[in-house]
């Protein structure tokens, strides 16, 4: 699905990720954790394509395919979906409006035709109800006095309307609370199957309570300094980060 093969890239000049390698097989959930300011939302942004950041070596492919040289919107078109790419406040457009209208714009952008009303409404009831989201909350407009816990929600309902191949979500909100875990966790172990990938970016490990990763990395300076299962997470818990760092720093 997914082979990063000695990645460098920087943002605005500094050079933030320093060697990354990492394969992520269909059907895996991996996990991503580490210090503040160790690389993970960068590394996101750049399997994502995000413009600003620029990859000066190595390589990103998806499915066969070399992709870094494709833009934000291409990626997405071949599957591969990021979290909080839609944060702002749209008041007048609901939930529901705004994902009809990306999954549209996505096909268009494919060549293929809208989809037509009743089959969308099909598929956006199926997926409310999967994740058990109540038919109010998909009238509101888009994230327009969502709490922590709706803008969840929203994401994870956008992410099964649009059924990425791999998805990535980077849980950067401090703000997290027990609930807005859960709603994440729930999502993705409701919508994971053999066919999909799963990278959970966080340095939380109370994420990985409820979302249990095949592996887990651990991302310090750029690099992939540790890899495991879901015992290292654990391990991280209880010894935090520091016996990481001076391993690497020795
Ligand atoms: P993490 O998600 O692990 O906390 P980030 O990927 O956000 O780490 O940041 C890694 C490093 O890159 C930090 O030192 C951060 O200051 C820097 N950085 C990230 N984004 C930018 C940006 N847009 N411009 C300048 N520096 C950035
Ligand atoms: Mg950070
Ligand atoms: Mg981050």
């Amino acid at each position: 699905m997914l082979k990063i093969n000695d990645l460098h890239a920087s943002v605005e000049d500094k050079d933030i990720l320093k060697g990354i390698n990492l394969e992520v097989k269909p059907g895996e959930v991996h996990a991503i954790m580490g210090p503040n300011g160790s690389g993970k939302s960068t590394l996101a942004s750049v399997i994502a394509g995000k413009e600003d950041y620029e990859v000066q070596k190595g390589s990103i492919s998806f499915n066969g395919e070399a992709i870094e040289e494709l833009d934000a919107e291409e990626r997405a078109h071949k599957g591969v979906f990021l979290s909080f790419q839609y944060p702002v406040e749209i008041p007048g457009v609901s939930v529901t409006n705004f994902i009809k209208t990306a999954i549209n714009e996505s096909r268009k952008a494919q060549g293929l035709e809208e989809m037509p009303a009743k089959d969308m409404l099909k598929l956006i009831r199926e997926k409310a109800d999967l994740l058990e989201i109540d038919r109010n909350f998909l009238s509101r407009s888009l994230n327009e006095g969502f709490s922590g816990g709706e803008k969840k929600r929203n994401e994870i309902f956008q992410m099964a309307m649009l059924d990425p191949k791999l998805a990535i979500l980077d849980e950067t909100d401090s703000g997290l609370d027990i609930d807005a875990l859960r709603i994440v966790a729930n999502g993705v172990n409701k919508l994971k199957s053999k066919d999909n990938s799963v990278i959970v970016i966080t340095h939380y490990q109370r994420l990985l309570d409820y979302i249990v990763p095949d592996y887990v990395h651990v991302l310090y300076k750029g690099k992939i300094v540790k890899s495991g299962t879901k015992e290292l997470a654990h391990e991280l818990e209880a010894k935090g980060y520091d016996w990481i760092k001076e391993e690497v720093n020795a």
